[in-house]
């Protein structure tokens, strides 16, 4: 509803931060949002995360961005509208949003509840829809409307709601492939990289009970893995420390944002086990070397977020086991300073934006 008139049908105008270009850094902005349809809900957003995705897809650095910009697939926040016909949820109701708003509904992949691979699937931000201005705009803003089949019901605490965020993009990105591979008590799994995606892979791997090894390249993050529930932590960089792991992974969750060396990775997999990738780098990991994979019959997969139901089935177990993300709390007019921080490895280890800062 619009909150100058009070009319259900036009669009509503709400502050937002994003770019006009790839190379301008974000900016205050007002853009609208749809007024709710029968089966959508209107969310009125309290906080968003800062996932390495938004960074990437903000400064154009993989293809296809569409200016203006407004990244965010990390939302949590209240219901403030709801459709005539919405049945799972009421005003005033805690949910998230991650990084779907919808998909074509009708695939495979959509039947199976794994609308992260529907062909059709419209991301949060930058993906083509009919709202203007044509392409989707994502949370880094007041409000946001979608249809209830791509809103997550939120059953933390609400004085957890910041630290909730996360989980909609770092959380299940991880949750997915831990469980898809079997991430349990017996299990031996690495994750790579220490950072949104990588903290979160550390805690849960560590609650699904497998004993879990964290690599990173900051010497000052070993303890602080420990305390995220990492069992061993290696400096990747210490060829002795990569050495005392050879063939000994069932599998590894590889979480970085810049290519480098898979090799030294995959030597660290026993028979059969997996290096599933997470991380998006702009340009491509140098090719391996095919004998690491044929001598042990070694694989390497890769894994994009997960379909709705399991994103609800890993907020609710986030919510039983007390899991939520370790963050820093931020204002939109941070938001440059911290991607720029966020580059460095130089975050613990999620931003996330207050979005009360915005502005009524
Ligand atoms: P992040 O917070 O920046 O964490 C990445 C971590 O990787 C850093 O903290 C750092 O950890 C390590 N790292 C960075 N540069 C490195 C380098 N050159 N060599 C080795 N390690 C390096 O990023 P994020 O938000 O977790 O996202 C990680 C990647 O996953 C991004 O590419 C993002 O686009 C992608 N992503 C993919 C999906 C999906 O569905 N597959 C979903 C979300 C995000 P240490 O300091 O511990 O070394
Ligand atoms: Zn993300």
């Amino acid at each position: 509803m619009c909150t100058l008139c009070g009319n259900t049908q036009h669009p509503t105008l709400v502050n937002a931060y994003g770019a006009h270009a790839g190379d301008k850094p974000l900016e205050p902005m007002r853009i609208a949002r749809r007024a709710p349809g029968s089966h959508d809900i209107q969310i009125d957003i309290a906080y968003c995360g800062i996932c390495h995705s938004d960074l990437h897809q903000v400064r154009a650095e993989w293809a296809g961005t569409h200016f203006p910009c407004v990244p965010g697939h990390e939302i949590v926040g209240r219901v403030s509208s709801v459709g005539q016909q919405v049945t799972e949820f009421q005003i005033g109701d805690l949910v998230g949003v991650g990084c779907i708003v919808d998909s074509c509904q009708y695939c495979e992949e959509c039947d199976a509840g794994l609308e992260n691979y529907c062909d059709g699937m419209v991301g949060t931000y930058n993906s083509p829809t009919a709202d203007e201005p044509g392409w989707t705009l994502g949370g880094y803003s007041q409000k946001i409307v979608v249809h209830e089949r791509y809103a997550l019901r939120v059953r933390h605490p609400e004085e957890q709601l910041a630290a909730v965020a996360p989980l909609l993009c770092a959380g299940i990105t991880t949750y997915s492939p831990l469980r898809h591979w079997n991430t349990g008590p017996g299990k031996k799994v690495g994750v790579v990289g220490i950072g949104g995606l990588g903290h979160m892979g550390i805690k849960l791997a560590h609650a699904m009970g497998a004993h879990v090894v964290a690599f990173t390249t900051s010497e000052s993050k070993r303890e602080a893995a420990k305390a995220l529930g990492a069992d061993e932590t290696v400096v990747s960089r210490n060829a002795e420390e990569m050495a005392a792991h050879l063939k000994s992974f069932d599998l590894i969750l590889n979480t970085v944002a810049a290519p480098h060396d898979l090799d030294a990775l995959l030597a660290l997999l026993k028979r059969d086990g997996v290096l599933a990738l997470v991380g998006a780098p702009a340009s491509p990991h140098p090719s391996p070397n095919v004998f690491n994979l044929i001598t042990k019959r070694r694989a390497i997969a890769g894994s994009m977020i997960g379909g709705i139901p399991e994103t609800q089935e890993m907020l609710d177990f986030c919510a039983r086991h007390g899991i939520v993300s370790d963050i820093e709390l931020i204002r939109a007019d941070e938001i440059n300073a911290a991607y720029e921080r966020m580059l460095k490895g130089d975050v613990r280890y999620r931003f996330v934006i207050d979005i009360a800062s915005l502005g009524i």
